[in-house]
């Protein structure tokens, strides 16, 4: 595909023809999860109808065909990303998974009593919730960096926050809820100024622009593979190789030792030291099958057609009076939270499912972001490279019923 052709695209997306309430579905609920391309799906079915069978543990000649395409797939997300290794790229259950593989791990290697971590005010729950449980365990702290009016992170405050004390700085590349790019290249600049390592949240970030973790100089990043088009349950913990050798494994079983005996184990190597069990192999050649997908299409084309789209939609949302955008910024990819003055964000949500629009309302699973704009929730449309200018228009035009509706 050379020219970025968006019904091409949506070709390619089943699940989008449907009707939903007797209208043509429009779907802008893309930052919880994406649709998935037929090739995909395919991909899926082919496991089961051919090859499918357990990893890493037959000679036979279906596991030892499962085991390639589940190593093959490491190695096309170490592209998709340019990991230096496929030792570098654990697969996990998702993004929580794989920051709560860090927060135990590392913290069990790394962090003592009086340690800090620093995360940021406007993370999702799953880049808050590790970070404590792991600070009540080692009895550590845990540093907010403060975000602005806009919920751009302050980047004066963030420097004054680091110090020798500060172990581990976690941020996330986007920010969920408002779908603000955080500038994550000084965070780890200045985190690695003072000694600290860097974990980045991707999973708002990977499917719409261009990552890589060497230039970043990033000691982790995760991200998740149902919001990058591949399936449920999959998702990625890339870490530096030296730090991953250093830490224990996150959980034990099969697959993750070189001998076992009552007396003693002996741990593998990497990657599968930290991919304890029968992991979601199906998911991760899904993964794979996904990325194959993205880069078909062009990460640097999905971005441009993206930001466009973002842009045409914050324009258009702002011509209905008494609607407010949350997270204004120039730095912000495929997001839009908002609230209508007056009007309940769940009241919202549920007239434009009436219309066969479905947005995602609530905070987002980002409570602290939303106590900063002294609100409980908003309404959020979020954007994936199969959405078009005239899905917004219908967004728009729901929104002025949903008006003239309630108020
Ligand atoms: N981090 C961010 C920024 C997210 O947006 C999400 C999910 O919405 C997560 C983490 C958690 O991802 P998962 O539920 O796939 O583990």
């Amino acid at each position: 595909m050379n020219m970025f052709d968006v019904e091409k695209i949506r070709e390619q997306f089943p699940l989008l023809t449907q009707k939903v309430n007797g209208k043509n579905l429009v779907y802008l609920d893309n930052g919880a999860t994406v649709q998935k391309p037929l090739r995909v799906i395919e991909k899926i079915k082919e496991i089961y109808t051919e090859y499918n069978s357990n990893i890493h543990r037959g000679v036979h000649y279906l596991s030892n065909k499962t085991t390639e395409a589940y190593e093959n797939a490491r190695e096309t997300v170490r592209n998709f990303i340019n990991a230096n290794s496929t030792e570098e790229i654990i697969f996990t259950k998702g993004t929580t998974d794989a920051i709560n593989l860090v927060a135990f791990s590392f913290g069990e290697k790394y962090i003592k009593k009086g340690d800090e971590i620093l995360i940021a005010e406007t993370e999702h729950h799953s880049n808050i919730v590790p970070w404590q449980m792991m600070c009540e365990r080692k009895g550590a702290k845990i540093k907010v960096i403060p975000a602005d009016n806009n919920g751009e992170l302050i980047l004066s405050e963030y420097k004054k926050l680091l110090n020798k004390r500060t172990k581990l700085v976690a941020v996330a590349q986007v920010a969920n809820s408002l779908g603000i790019i955080n500038p994550i290249e000084d965070i780890i600049y200045e985190a690695r100024k003072t000694g600290a390592k860097t974990l980045i949240d991707g999973a708002q970030a990977v499917q719409h622009k261009s990552v890589d973790v060497q230039k970043l100089d990033c000691d982790f990043y995760a991200f998740s593979g149902h919001k990058t088009y591949a399936e449920t349950g999959i998702g990625i913990l890339y870490g530096k190789k030296e730090l991953l050798n250093e830490m224990p494994p996150y959980q034990g079983g099969g697959d993750m030792i070189k001998s076992v005996s009552f007396e003693k184990t002996e741990y593998t190597d990497l990657p599968l030291k930290f991919e304890a069990g029968t992991s979601n192999y199906v998911g991760a050649i899904s993964l794979g099958e996904a990325i194959n997908f993205i880069n078909s299409v062009g990460i640097e084309k999905i971005e441009k057609y993206e930001t466009e789209l973002l842009k045409y939609a914050e324009e258009k949302l702002s011509l209905i009076n008494g609607l407010t955008i949350y997270g204004k910024s120039k730095n912000k990819t495929s997001a839009v939270s908002f609230l209508l003055k007056g009007i309940h964000f769940y009241d919202t949500g549920m007239i434009l499912d009436k219309l066969g629009i479905a947005v995602r309302t609530g905070a987002h699973c980002a409570e602290p972001t939303m106590k900063n704009f002294g609100i409980s929730g908003t309404v959020r449309a979020s954007f994936a490279m199969y959405n078009t200018k005239e899905e917004i228009d219908k967004l728009y035009e729901g929104l002025l019923k949903v008006k003239n509706m309630l108020l």
